[in-house]
């Protein structure tokens, strides 16, 4: 075998290697990216939890004032009863309560139902919390893995790319270029062998002249049918 055909046939090793190691990092990276979001989620939730929990206690609190004002209602007109000399004044005052009476009734039911939907919210967040503590543990283990794992990739790569430059330096200018090319559109398979007549690439038979002058030759040609740099292994 020609000593070009042996270099490419490492180079497309070391590089499908490194293309390999591109993937497994863009891999992780979306995992990573997908942690954080489950992470995000949550808190955006317990963020509106938090912020509908706020709007009814600020209505509770409003609704117990008018309960109040509505008792000292009631107290100021009936401690008047006594004084009255009039009957057509007592029933007046009389019927003051009453409306003051049915009033905060109804203020106590609003306040009761809003305590209800307060306590289904909160009971809510609390729930959320839990998965968001949850899943922050199982995060946090799954996350110093993930960094682990790029720092390991990273460090394979940056010695490979160095590896990568000085036998790509090798190999001759116009054959490295078309590699190269090939090596993007056919994803990682630029250099393939022609075996039997085949193109192991597309696997097309290629014309039996052809295959003939390139095992004579037993140098670099390229497949007629998918453009694939090809090589032949010397016959025995
Ligand atoms: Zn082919």
């Amino acid at each position: 075998m020609k000593e070009d055909v042996q270099l490419l046939i490492d180079l497309q090793e070391l590089d499908q290697h490194i293309l390999k190691g591109r993937k497994q990092q863009e891999v992780l990276r979306a995992e990573q990216e997908d942690l954080n979001c489950k992470v995000q989620k949550l808190d955006a939730i317990i963020a509106q939890l938090n912020q509908e929990i706020g709007a009814i206690e600020q209505e509770r609190s409003t609704l117990n004032q008018a309960l109040l004002q509505e008792q000292d209602n009631i107290e100021k007109a009936e401690a008047r009863l006594p004084e009255i000399k009039t009957q057509k004044e007592y029933l007046a005052v009389l019927k003051e309560v009453d409306v003051a009476k049915k009033q905060a009734k109804d203020v106590q039911d609003q306040i009761s139902s809003s305590d209800d939907a307060l306590a289904t919210l909160e009971e809510d967040r609390l729930e959320k919390q839990q998965q968001l503590e949850e899943l922050r543990e199982n995060n946090d283990s799954r996350a110093n893995e993930i960094i682990a794992e790029l720092k390991e990739i990273d460090d394979a790569l940056i010695s490979e790319d160095i590896k990568r430059e000085k036998l790509a330096k090798h190999v001759p200018d116009n054959i490295r270029k078309k590699y190269e090319l090939l090596l993007v559109r056919r994803k990682g398979l630029a250099l393939v062998e022609a075996r039997r007549g085949n193109c192991l690439g597309c696997n097309m038979h290629l014309p039996p002249q052809f295959f003939n002058s390139m095992l004579k030759k037993q140098g670099i040609d390229s497949c007629p049918h998918c453009n694939r740099l090809l090589y032949v292994l010397p016959q025995e």
